[in-house]
This record gives C-alpha cells, structure tokens and sequence, in this order.
C-alpha cells in the first residue's frame, strides 16, 4: 500500500522513493528564466522545442533571492508519476477521475491552525513585497514577469456563493498586485469577477499554491462536466476519499486550501484591466500549453493583495506551461469528461481514451472504439461527435479500433497507416469555435477562417469497417509467459 498523499510534501516524500521520479539540487539557480532554462532539459517534455525529454520532478533548494524557500517544478510531468500519487495505474487515469466526479465529496474546514498560515505577511506593513515573498519564476527572458502558474484559485459566485477551484495564470505586477488572466466567456472565476462587477463589488478570491496533486487534478475540469455551481475541489475530495480542508483567510471573506504551502489572499477589482506586460513591454505573457509563447493580454484584471501566508520553509511549486505536466493536468480530466459522456450515450463501445501529449493534453485525442455488432459502425463518428461536445477546445480525434494501444501513438500512426484512407475517413467540420491559443485558428492562416479562434476541427477514422474485420487481424504470436527467459532485474519483480 503506497503512503498516503494529502499535501505537496506527502507527495514529494513518496515521489523520493520511488527510482527516478524526483531530484534536488542545492545549487543556486537564479528564477528569472534559469530555473525553467534547467528543468526544460532534465524533465519537461511535452510540447517544449527539442531537445527536451520526460524525467524526473525536481527541488531547487537554494533559489537566489529567496532564502528559506524551495522551489518544486515538474511534479506531474508524468503520467506515470501522477498514476503513482493518485494510486492508479496510468491508463485506468482517466476512468478512475470519471468516476469521482460522479461522486463529489465537498470540503470541509479544518480543526485547529492550517498548516498554510503558519507565517503570516500583511500587505499593510511597510516591508511588504510579492517580488521577495513568492519565488515565482519568470520561465524565458521573454516572459511579461514572475509567473504563479500552479495557483488554486478560489472563489464564491457573489449571487449564490457556490465556489469554483481553478488555475489561471497570474503574474506579479507591484509589491501588492497580481494580474489574472480570463479566457474570454470560458471559464467560472471569471464569470464570477463579472458578477461582482455589475454589482460594483470587489470579489474575494484565494490563490493556494502547493497542495495535493489531486486538487490539481481535480481544479483542471471544465463545463459541461463542472458547471458552474460545482466546486471542483470535490473531485480531489473524492479521488481521496476525504475532504479537502478549507480554512479561513485572515483579510479577506474567503477560504483557502489549509496544508498549500503559500496562500495569497485579495479581492479581483472591478473596472480595471490592465496590461499584463505593463513593467516588461516584451509583448508576451509566458509559454503556453500548445508550445508558443503566448501574447501579452491587455485585458488582464487586477487582483489587490491583502496578504501572503506560508508553511515554515515553503515550497513553491510551479511548471512550465508547454511541458508534459500540463498534460496531466488538461488531459486527464478531458479523457474523463470524453469517457464519461460517450459512455453515458453508448454503453460500453469506448474501451478507453487518451489526451496526447502532442495536443498538449487539449488539441489531440485518441479513442480507442469497439465494433461489436454491425450496427456499431457510424456509431466510432457519433462517439467523436460527442468528444467534441464534452470538450469543446478539442480540434483532432483519432479513432482506432480495440486492438491499438491508444497511448501509444506509434501504435496509433500504424493504424492510420493502414486502416485509415484519407479521402473517405477524414470528417471536417469547418467554422466551429475552437482554442484560441492555436496560432494557426487565425484568418491570417487561411481564408476561409472568418475570426481568430475559429477553425476546423477533424476526425481521422483508422477504425476498420465492421465488414471487413476478418481481413484486418494482426499477426498473431504464440501466447506464452516470457518471464522466465527475461534475465532477473532487467524486467522489474519477474523472476
Ligand atoms: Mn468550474
């Protein structure tokens, strides 16, 4: 039975024992773009420019700048890594997160002193300064300034106080402020600022960092799975079979994650917007989940900084937003949410899905569909349709029959090559909204893109028609029980 996980250290203390899941480094490592710089080589992966590659998850130890703290980055850069804290095998991920949000347990506040306030720092004292209290990382030299890439964002609608748990990417703007980033008319924080706007109020909202894998998870699902209303934090609290534990925060009306490693607390300002590379004029904001460096928004809101609590000694965590962690975080709950509304229409056909890490976890999906009966062909296409209904930034399907691995995309690249014939098996569906982080949705790629996020979403058929089965069976192999011909120690326990 692995070690129970319910904070980033009890994460990071089973990650240590496992062989080549984590490394920590005492050298100093400055966070203004070396940080990033390291870790792009020792475990990114993703869609980062080669050479990068999967590793290890790292400690930095001694972060110029920042004595004291300690920097993680990369803890879910793996699925294999998140299978091992969420103790699951890795291709069981997605039906397993399906299943907890099904069966949502809610959190509930925590006894006695949350561990996350153990040093408290108000914005009202003179001293007080974001820059020197969070070691957030500028990730490239490029970036518009010192990201906080992994906060749990939290707050309450201002009409029903239903709470909604998700990251968004915030950047350090002065001593006392903080931009956060809405993609446009997507997401449920932001729905929530412009509530409290029309009502002329400032919204409270806590940003925990450093928390329990799960809740990382769990944070990362969007509608129609979690509608406005459900308080993603009940998906880790299901996951885990116990509730997060909320406390409260010390300057504002809101709850915060009590074991995070830092809490920010503040109010989202109405009427505001501001430009998010005010102080760095570099253009961009930081690297995106699709491998670009994204655009500087001039319509970021402001946050006000109330206050910053931490663990003794914290460890912030953060990631580098084109690697495999993203990944995780995007794809695992969208094979979920693909999974669960395929199952729910057709029972039973969708042996299993996977989110590519070449669509960064939110362009690419892979469905792995059985035919059964003759009347389930067609039906592989209405399971991609309803794919793209579950998740609608979702722009490739594949489709391959039971008999290709659906993670393993050479697997995946053999059933295109010979199940799959490109005039008849690819569906477009042309003009339908799309990510607008894709740099080719744009009028300026193709003409027949009418405004920018708008574009083609496509269907690649490599299922074999139900007909033809017979003439499409894999060389088949002796069955047999290698492990006696596999030397002890090159096959992990076989003996
Ligand atoms: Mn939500």
């Amino acid at each position: 039975m692995a070690k129970k996980v319910r904070d980033l250290r009890s994460a990071l203390e089973l990650l240590a024992e496992l062989p080549g899941q984590l490394l920590e480094t005492d050298v100093e490592v400055e966070p203004m773009a070396q940080l990033s710089g390291v870790y792009r080589y020792v475990g990114a992966g993703g869609t980062v420019k080669r050479p990068t590659k999967e590793g290890p998850a790292m400690i930095f130890h001694n972060v110029k700048g920042h004595p004291g703290a300690s920097v993680a980055i990369g803890v879910l850069a793996s699925r294999k890594r998140v299978a091992a804290l969420l103790d699951c095998k890795p291709e069981e991920l997605g039906k397993m997160l399906c299943r907890s949000v099904e069966k949502p347990v809610l959190p509930v506040m925590c006894q006695g002193d949350p561990a996350c306030q153990q040093v408290v720092h108000r914005a009202d004292e003179p001293d007080f300064d974001l820059y020197k209290l969070v070691p957030a990382p500028t990730n490239t030299p490029y970036d518009a300034g010192p990201y906080i890439t992994l906060g749990m964002c939290y707050a309450a609608h201002p009409d029903t106080g239903a709470h909604d748990v998700t990251i968004h990417r915030l950047c350090i703007q002065g001593k006392d402020e903080l931009s956060i980033f809405f993609t446009p008319g997507a997401r449920h924080i932001g729905a929530m600022a412009e509530r409290a706007e029309q009502l002329g109020r400032r919204l409270p909202i806590s940003i925990s960092i450093g928390v329990d894998p799960a809740i990382e998870i769990g944070s990362c699902f969007e509608p129609p799975t979690t509608p406005l209303g459900y308080d993603e934090l009940s998906v880790a609290g299901a996951l885990r079979g116990e509730p997060v534990e909320l406390c409260r925060c010390l300057t504002v009306d809101e709850l915060a994650i009590a074991n995070a490693e830092y809490v920010i607390e503040g109010e989202v300002i109405p009427n505001v917007r501001i430009k998010e590379d005010q102080n760095s004029h570099t253009g961009f904001a930081m690297p995106e989940f699709p491998g670009y460096t994204g655009p500087a928004s001039d319509q970021c809101w402001l946050i006000k900084v109330k206050a910053v609590t931490h663990r003794v000694n914290p460890i912030m965590q953060t990631c580098i937003g084109p690697s495999e962690e993203h990944v995780s975080m995007a794809g695992i709950p969208t094979e979920a949410s693909i999974y669960g509304m395929v199952e729910k229409a057709m029972p039973g056909r969708l042996q299993n899905v996977y989110c590519c890490s070449a669509g960064g976890g939110k362009y690419m999906a892979v469905l792995q569909f059985k035919k059964s009966v003759a009347s389930d062909e067609g039906r592989q296409r209405q399971a991609a349709l309803l794919a793209f209904s579950a998740f609608s930034e979702l722009k490739h399907i594949f489709l391959v029959d039971e008999d290709v691995d659906c993670f393993d995309m050479n697997d995946v690249l053999w059933a295109m090559n010979t199940r799959f014939q490109g005039d008849v098996d690819t569906i477009t569906i042309p003009g339908v909204r799309c990510h607008p982080l894709d740099p080719s949705n744009d009028p300026d790629f193709s003409p027949s893109i009418r405004d920018h996020g708008i574009a083609c979403k496509t269907i690649f058929d490599c299922t074999v028609p139900f007909d033809q089965k017979d003439r499409f069976v894999r060389a088949r192999f002796m069955e047999l029980d290698p492990s006696q011909w596999v030397k002890q120690g090159n096959e992990g326990k076989n003996s």
